[in-house]
């Protein structure tokens, strides 16, 4: 569904990114697993259109989107939740979902849409006339994802969903994880929670300074050595 192929980014001179390639399949959930400062935010930015690679391809459904602006890029279905939410605090939850109902391209009425993402997310509904800089973190990043939903995705990519969030906040999000993926939507998560992620996951890349240095299933990763050391503590 999409696919990066020898993808590489600078910032100036310094390289970002070198020569990533991989493959998100239709109905999957696949990680992106790295430490800081890896390059993760950068692919996700690349892909959503946001940072254009100075070389590589990438295509989503078999054409090049690589050189498209981000709007037409999530009118094709490719959305992403960003790192930090990026809410306006000013701006109600009910602002949120209008916004990003936008650029949405769906045969799903406004409405079906909005009531499938207050069913997923019913604290949403309570706090609809509610300001988004006086929700808890929690409902900051269940706001997040709705305004994303309502761009009607079927390509979702989140950047570190479950930062900052308490534990109990940490399950509901991998919920919904779990129900957007099995209402269709093939997933892209990157994710600190490298043990969350992993039991989401069906496959997952790991990127080192920029590089593309593993990839495998999810359960291979969780039982490979270097994994468990360098980012499962054990
Ligand atoms: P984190 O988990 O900390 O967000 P990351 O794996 O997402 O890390 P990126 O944010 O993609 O990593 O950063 C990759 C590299 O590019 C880092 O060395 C970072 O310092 C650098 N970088 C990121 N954004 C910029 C920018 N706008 N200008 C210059 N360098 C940048």
């Amino acid at each position: 569904m999409l696919e990066l192929v020898g993808i590489d980014v600078r910032y100036g001179h310094k390289r970002a990114l070198e020569g990533v390639s991989m493959r998100v399949n239709q109905g999957e959930i696949v990680t992106l697993i790295g430490s800081n400062g890896a390059g993760k935010t950068t692919a996700l930015k690349t892909m959503s259109g946001l940072i254009r690679p100075a070389a590589g391809e990438i295509r989503f459904e078999g054409e090049r989107i690589d050189r498209l602006p981000p709007h037409r890029i999530i009118e094709r279905g490719l959305v992403q939740v960003p790192e930090g939410r990026l809410l306006f605090p000013d701006m109600t939850v009910m602002e949120h979902l209008d916004l990003g109902a936008h650029r949405a391209r769906s045969d799903q009425p406004f409405s079906a849409r909005l009531d499938g993402i207050l069913s997923l997310f019913p604290i949403l509904a309570e706090r609809r006339a509610q300001k988004a800089g006086t929700l808890s973190g929690g409902q900051q990043q269940m706001l997040a994802i709705g305004r994303a939903l309502m761009a009607a995705p079927r390509f979702l990519m989140l950047d570190e969903p479950s930062l900052g969030l308490a534990p109990v906040m940490v399950d509901l999000l991998a919920d919904a994880i779990r129900t957007m993926h099995a209402s269709g939507i093939t997933i892209l998560v990157v994710e600190q929670r490298v043990d969350l992620a992993l039991s989401l996951a069906d496959r997952g890349y790991v990127l080192e300074t920029g590089r593309i240095v593993i990839e495998d299933s999810a359960d291979r990763l969780l039982s490979d050595s270097r994994i468990k050391s360098a980012y499962l503590g054990i």
